[in-house]
């Protein structure tokens, strides 16, 4: 499965069969013997959502607690979950929307969310056709019950990949680059994103919203990435 490539995913993406392992699955994108192997956080800090013993959380979070509450993630950002993302970003696979959203869907604990999505700067937009955040959030918000924020929050500055540039420098890249339209009168906020990586951009967007008036701040996210040294082996199969 590792040798899959993405031009060979792209082959196998017929509606009614698994993405992964082009076996039958008429009711979702992923069929239930590839979902259980789907890597997924195990006891994570409910925090940042990275690796943390008994759940608890971690020595980051508690030196430097960020703006957000909490992040639910619901794989981590490893083959082949890495492999869905990017054929659903880069490739226009959007039928994984509605499935990414089933996945974060599960993860929500509380009733009619107030969701956000991570905002797209218009030039990324217009590159790639659409946000997939709010592709993700407006399916989050059929299946839970809630209601996708659509315009409050934009991204008024283009940033480098977070991914190019060092630890220090992730944090300058987002500053102020987001701005508030109008004020958030909500308790708690979602903000639905792709992939969480350092989560320097989340902790801004929180930020911003939390200047707004939100109160709360929660990260739904897709996936979290693992630092290294802490990925698991894939899963044999
Ligand atoms: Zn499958
Ligand atoms: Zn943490």
């Amino acid at each position: 499965m590792r040798r899959l490539e993405l031009a060979g995913l792209a082959r196998k993406l017929y509606p009614q069969d698994c993405l992964l392992c082009s076996g039958a699955s008429p009711e979702q994108a992923i069929c239930d013997g590839c979902l259980q192997v789907l890597p997924s956080p195990e006891e994570a800090c409910p925090v940042c959502a990275l690796p943390s013993p008994g759940q608890r959380t971690c020595g980051r979070c508690l030196a430097h607690p960020p703006y957000f509450s909490r992040t639910l993630a619901a794989w981590t950002y490893e083959f082949p979950v890495d492999r869905l993302i990017q054929a659903f970003k880069f490739h226009h696979r959007l039928e994984l929307a509605p499935w990414f959203a089933q996945s974060l869907a599960r993860l929500l604990d509380f009733p009619d969310p107030l969701i956000i999505a991570m905002p797209l700067h218009k030039r990324r937009l217009a590159e790639r056709g659409f946000n997939q955040a709010l592709e993700i959030a407006r399916h989050v918000a059929e299946i839970a019950g809630g209601k996708v924020l659509h315009s409050a929050v934009h991204k008024y500055r283009a940033t480098r990949l977070q991914s190019e540039l060092p630890l220090d420098a992730r944090v300058r890249n987002v500053r102020d680059v987001f701005r508030c339209a109008e004020p958030i009168r909500s308790n708690k906020v979602v903000v639905v994103d792709d992939v969480m990586t350092t989560g320097a951009t989340l902790n801004e967007l929180a930020r911003t919203l939390k200047q707004a008036g939100a109160s709360q701040v929660v990260n739904l996210v897709v996936a979290r990435t693992l630092p290294r040294g802490e990925r698991r082996a894939p899963t044999a199969r």
